[in-house]
């Protein structure tokens, strides 16, 4: 029986795929839906977690910028009318010259301050942001991932992941929305169902939607010099303009439309002053944030190939060029060389054992009793979020995310933040083994599939 609905299961997957006809033009666009293995919570987690990457790899402007706030009030007009679920739309602006826009999944957009230089009007700005909204409406972004990865994975896997853990499977995967993500190319059947669902968002808002395409046309006829980015994220689906008024011809004729405002033109005036970074500056830029990282990490990036150590109450795996500070029968410091500083730990896995004041402690009130303590320490530590239940082989513990000062100094002379990983697991005997793992803010994941291997190598005795 259960082999008889997982089959079933996978030709409605398949049949979803092959009904997925093109929005029929009507009064107002049915939204496109299509097999999509990822869950409203994974969609919103995928976009925030990609959203906090695009703020470190590109120049965001703050929230509070006159421009982001200009944005931010435009685009939560816009979205009021965005059909289908409701997903909580953030609008930013990037200080980048190229002419360029894209959406995450769940509601994060993006847009360039080379294209507010370019818009002509309100309207032609607002018919970018439509665009993007649509994307987001029709979750086009894990609409493309699922497709890829239902291509890659052997239907057995599939049927596992459907609707549970397809972030996880994505990652595992080593596939993500990111900035270059092939997820955030759209494809051209993306493209018309995001222009005609624009149309009516436009529409409804009360602009003219062909300043939409109309923007998109002129972006084209310049011979898309300063906006190749665009049209490479956004591909020309054809006949754009003529869709549109196709569209508008269905919708009730209006006499006037919102078309500009001052608003618009006193934040035309302030990007006219500014001098955006060009695509090419931002790379070098990330650049220098890497080989810094790796100039931190003493070239020492954990290698592949793991060694283990022997310890008299645990065993554990760890990347062959890190090193191991202590002895079998002491705290433990798994770090590269260039990790440790001035006897604290930059970089790396600190793994110790804490003697709760009561012998009879659950699991929650010793990891609280030891976050206590090691905020004796480092009174600057505090948890972010929730602590969660966690198993490491079979045995019961807590992960909590902490942050604090890092003992390296950014180039201004201050501590840089720092983020601590703390599981602690409880022993047969009531004592907790504890593994903290260090590195600054900025590094963190990128080290985080080593610790993470780490701690899965560790077996306690
Ligand atoms: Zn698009």
């Amino acid at each position: 029986m259960r082999g008889d609905s997982f089959i079933s299961r996978c030709l409605a997957v398949l049949l979803v795929f092959s009904i997925a006809v093109p929005p029929a033009l009507q009064a107002r666009v049915t939204p496109s839906h299509g097999f999509n293995m990822f869950s409203a919570q994974e969609e919103l987690q995928a976009g925030q977690q990609s959203a906090a990457q695009v703020a470190k790899q590109l120049p965001v402007l703050p929230d509070s910028d006159p421009v982001t706030i200009y944005v931010q009030r435009l685009g939560q007009q816009l979205a009021a009318h965005a059909p289908g679920e409701k997903w909580p739309y953030t609008f930013h602006v990037v200080n980048q010259k190229e002419i360029n826009a894209f959406a995450l999944p769940g509601g994060p957009v993006f847009v360039n301050v080379g294209t507010i230089q370019a818009a002509d009007n309100e309207a032609e700005l607002a018919g970018v942001m439509a665009h993007e909204i649509s994307h987001v409406v029709q979750r086009h972004g894990t609409r493309a991932a699922s497709k890829q990865m239902a291509a890659q994975l052997p239907l057995a896997i599939l049927g596992g992941v459907m609707g549970q853990g397809a972030l996880s499977q994505m990652a595992q995967m080593g596939l993500g929305f990111g900035i270059g993500s092939y997820f955030l190319k759209n494809s051209r059947t993306a493209e018309s169902e995001a222009d005609l669902l624009g149309t009516d968002i436009m529409y409804d808002t009360g602009f003219n939607p062909r300043a939409m395409a109309d923007f998109f046309t002129k972006l084209q006829q310049e011979g898309g010099a300063r906006g190749p980015q665009f049209f490479s994220d956004h591909p020309d689906p054809g006949n754009r303009a003529q869709s549109v008024a196709k569209e508008v011809a269905t919708l009730p004729r209006k006499t006037s439309y919102r078309n500009d405002s001052v608003e618009f033109r006193d934040v035309r005036q302030r990007v006219s002053g500014m001098r955006p970074f060009t695509a090419q500056q931002i790379a070098e830029r990330q650049q220098q944030q890497t080989s810094a990282t790796n100039a931190a990490l003493g070239g020492a990036q954990p290698s592949a190939s793991l060694r283990s150590f022997s310890h008299r109450d645990f065993a554990i795996s760890y990347p062959d060029n890190w090193q191991v500070f202590g002895d079998q029968n002491s705290a433990l410091t798994i770090a590269p060389q260039s990790g440790v500083t001035q006897n604290a730990v930059a970089y790396g896995v600190m793994i110790n054992t804490y003697q709760p004041e009561d012998a009879n402690a659950s699991l929650d009130q010793a990891t609280h009793e030891l976050l206590a303590s090691l905020r004796q320490s480092n009174p600057e530590l505090r948890a972010i979020g929730h602590d969660e239940n966690i198993r490491v082989n079979g045995i019961a513990g807590k992960s909590v995310d902490l942050v604090g000062n890092s003992p390296l100094r950014d180039q201004n002379g201050r501590a840089s933040q720092e983020r601590d990983w703390l599981v602690a697991l409880m022993r047969k005997d009531g004592t907790l083994l504890y593994i903290v793992s260090i590195a600054p803010d900025k590094d963190f994941e990128s080290l985080r599939p080593t610790f993470e291997q780490m701690l899965k190598s560790l077996r306690l005795r």
